[in-house]
């Protein structure tokens, strides 16, 4: 256990050390200077979220570590080593090159991860570190360390996609914003965000990749709804995701959008709908038959026993039949 602690420690050096790095690069960097002042980021915002910029090298990290053939390296998801098929040449090389740099922390600040983006067209848009013994993706959030008082101060959080959509809404006046990554919003990236507030709003992409993820955050959120959380989902037109939308339209109407969330019961229910005609027993049955598993997934509350009345209504049975038909659990016995 004490060795496991040093190498995390380690490896939170390496992290560090990475971090200055790509930081200090940036301003030796004037096409990546031009692209972050292309998408609208001031210097101060991009020093807030300590922006960095990885050199168009294969191994510009050799000039920050005393041994660029340490195994830590490899641990820290920095470098890359070429397996031996692979043959001859150059066998170590950074994974991270030209790219603008996004420091990801934990919540005590330490660099965990990096996502790297590409300033050009080009594959993958998005280059983030790999799964280390520091860096979870179903846990970690990027933005949440830096977005902390935010939240506490406008009493909620908003949860995007992206890099870019912490960053923009930042500089646009909404620091309360954190993004999940491109992974799956998960249970435990929900149950890590209500132990900072008691109003999450998920504002996704607008396309279907996004409402897909709202679907799911839905799903993750489950579990841990009660009477005194509020989640919200906001969902923007087609063809934005929160950055764009805030440049295209302003704070004011993101401000609107965020004041127009649709509450979680009623995304619930125009998710169990779905396509099913409510007025024949077929469709009935089978709003009822989808909404089964998600009423499974949460904990007995007066939330659940609202939405079972709603779905009662809409399908015509009785709130008490909805219960048993689903075999809900019954709140514990105090
Ligand atoms: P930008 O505005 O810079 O084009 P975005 O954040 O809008 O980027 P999306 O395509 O909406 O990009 O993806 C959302 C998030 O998913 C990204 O911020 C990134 O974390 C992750 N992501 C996107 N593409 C990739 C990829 N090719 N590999 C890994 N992660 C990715
Ligand atoms: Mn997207
Ligand atoms: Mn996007
Ligand atoms: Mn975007």
């Amino acid at each position: 256990r004490a060795e496991v602690q040093a190498k995390s420690l380690a490896l939170s050096e390496v992290m560090t050390k990475a971090g200055e790095y790509y930081k200090q690069q940036l301003r030796h960097a004037p096409p990546a200077i031009a692209y972050l002042k292309k998408r609208g980021l001031t210097g101060e915002i991009a020093a807030r979220f300590a922006l960095g910029f990885a050199p168009d090298a294969w191994d510009s990290l050799r000039s920050v570590y005393p041994d660029y053939a340490a195994p830590e390296l490899v641990e820290a998801g920095l470098v890359i080593d070429k397996s031996d098929e692979e043959g001859a040449g150059r066998k170590r090389y950074d994974r991270f090159r030209d790219r603008v740099m996004f420091p990801i922390r934990n919540t005590k600040g330490q660099i965990i991860g990096f996502g790297g983006r590409i300033m050009e067209q080009g594959e993958p848009k998005y280059l983030n570190s790999p799964e280390t013994p520091l860096f979870q993706k179903g846990f970690e959030l990027y933005g949440l360390f830096e977005a902390r008082q935010a939240i506490r101060d406008a009493g909620y959080v908003l949860v995007t996609e992206g890099y870019m959509d912490v960053v923009a809404l930042a500089q646009m006046g909404f620091p309360q914003a954190v993004a999940t990554l491109g992974t799956a919003c998960t249970p435990t990236h929900v149950q890590k965000l209500l132990r900072q507030t008691d109003h999450v709003i998920f504002s996704f992409d607008g396309d279907a990749a996004g409402r897909r993820a709202a679907r799911r955050a839905l799903e993750a959120c489950l579990p841990h709804a009660n009477d005194d959380k509020f989640i919200k989902f906001l969902f923007l037109p087609p063809e934005h995701d929160p950055d764009s939308y805030i440049r295209e339209f302003g704070a004011d109407a993101f401000e609107q959008q965020v004041r127009d969330a649709m509450p979680l019961s009623q995304f619930f229910m125009r998710e169990v709908i779905g396509v099913n005609d409510l007025n024949s027993a077929e469709g009935r049955a089978k709003t009822q038959f989808d909404a089964k598993p998600l009423l499974q997934a949460m904990q007995a509350s007066g939330l659940r026993l609202q939405i079972v009345r709603n779905l009662a209504q809409q399908t015509m049975t009785a709130p008490a039949e909805i219960e048993a038909l689903f075999e809900l659990s019954q709140p514990v016995a105090r």
